[in-house]
């Protein structure tokens, strides 16, 4: 197993490669190889909306370090996903915050900054932590998939996460969503509670509203800004 770090140009010639050689693979043999590549040197991000690739990493790679970013603005639900991820799964979960609380944000920029600029208050809650969570590792595994919205179809499995210089894994990018149902059913596997109450995607609750019969899976989150993805994955 390697744990050394790599260089930079050693993570972009290998995720340039595994991104050819895993493309159709399954996503445990490629949590495997980020296992076997990377070590303690590999994390996975969850927004707790399922613990699908915690569990297919935890397989791969036991004690896995699970990163989870709590903007402050979570659904009880949420956080109540990722506390019965850290009891009961083989994972560490690693929860990070943003430099201020939700009343120094509303102190310093006013209140509800979610409705006047979504664009900011994601930078300073979501993808400000993120990069200070992913801090002391080379590669991360998401949990997206291609059939979630028109901007995630082209999703690569493994790709040069150029941004911040790390390899970034889809493991499940070619599953659909009866793929994830089925290894929740199959596997027993944690998943928040508001996916049963008529939302498909979860995010913070100021920004998530359920979906209505037709719509893609990420249209209620920020419906009607404009707005499809936070930042975490431009
Ligand atoms: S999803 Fe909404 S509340 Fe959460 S960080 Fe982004 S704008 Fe703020």
């Amino acid at each position: 197993m390697t744990t050394a770090p790599h260089t930079a140009e050693d993570l972009r010639v290998l995720a340039e490669q595994a991104g050819r050689d895993l493309e159709e693979a399954s996503a445990l043999d490629v949590l495997r190889w980020a296992a076997d590549t990377f070590g303690p040197r590999f994390c996975v991000t969850s927004s707790m909306e399922d613990a699908v690739v915690a569990h297919l990493a935890s397989r791969a790679l036991p004690g896995v370090d699970v990163v989870f970013l709590d903007t402050g603005y979570h659904f009880p639900e949420t956080i109540g996903t990722r506390d019965a991820v850290a009891a009961v799964m083989d994972v560490n979960v690693i929860t990070i915050s943003p430099r201020q609380s939700v009343a120094e944000q509303d102190a310093q920029y006013g209140p509800k900054l979610h409705d006047r600029d979504p664009d900011l208050c994601c930078a300073l809650r979501k993808v400000a932590p993120l990069e200070e969570g992913l801090r002391g590792y080379d590669a991360w595994a998401t949990g997206l998939r291609r059939d979630e919205s028109p901007t995630r179809a082209n999703t690569p499995v493994v790709a040069w996460d150029a941004k911040r210089q790390k390899v970034k894994i889809a493991p499940i990018a070619r599953w659909t969503q009866d793929d994830v149902e089925a290894y929740v059913a199959e596997h027993g596997v944690l998943t928040n509670p508001l996916l049963m109450d008529g939302y498909a995607s979860v995010g913070c609750a100021p920004c998530t509203r359920r979906v209505l019969e037709g719509e893609d899976a990420r249209a209620g989150r920020w419906a009607g800004l404009g707005k499809t993805e936070c930042g975490i994955h431009l």
